[in-house]
């Protein structure tokens, strides 16, 4: 474990150090470059069960709204990283999830899309919070793969959400972060190639 905490410690200190050097500089309007966060160490994002209802072949877009998808709407975004927390640039990711009332579309593409991170590694998706059904705790399902890496598939869960507790498949290391300014956020962690 000792590796894992230096390892930590550097992380954090590289995040410090900027901000040293911006007030020591007395340039307080140099914009500091974001750092992603990557407390995980070396381990990916654990990986779950695709359940009965994964569709292959999603249409590539960022949005998920269109015409009768209703629902509280919902940005989650967040950064893709290696496990040595470097960005990867273009990593796969493919999302469904269940609409308001708890029911997926298993004939069409609502709620399904798949985008590729931008060359820091970020992505953002634009959807509505999916509903529950029977014998789940709130949740969006998640395909992510880096180029030429193996497929993670897991799910997303919601901090608070009272079915947490009792979801057999829940695990809080898939906790989004609900941050000040909104929205969701996660960063996923992913093998290479
Ligand atoms: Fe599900």
């Amino acid at each position: 474990m000792d590796g894992l905490l230096t390892r930590r410690r550097l992380l954090e200190l590289g995040l410090a150090l900027p901000l040293v050097a911006a007030a020591c500089s007395g340039d307080e309007t140099e914009a500091l470059p974001p750092t992603p966060a990557c407390a995980d160490g070396d381990e990916p994002t654990p990986e779950q069960t695709e359940g009965p209802f994964f569709t292959p072949d999603s249409p590539e877009r960022t949005s998920l709204h269109e015409p009768g998808v209703e629902g509280t709407e919902l940005v989650v975004a967040g950064t893709v990283l290696a496990t040595d927390c470097t960005p990867i640039a273009g990593a796969l990711l493919d999302f469904w999830h269940a609409d308001a009332a708890g029911e997926y579309d298993n004939e069409g593409y609502r709620l399904r899309g798949h985008q590729f991170a931008d060359a820091q590694g970020r992505y953002r998706l634009e959807t509505i919070e999916p509903g529950l059904y029977t014998g789940r705790t709130r949740h969006i399902h998640v395909k992510a793969q880096a180029p030429d890496g193996p497929v993670l598939t897991t799910q997303l869960y919601f901090p608070g959400e009272p079915g947490n507790a009792s979801d057999g498949i829940f695990d809080p290391a898939l906790l989004m972060r609900i941050p000040e300014s909104g929205g969701a956020h996660f960063d996923f962690v992913l093998a290479r190639g």
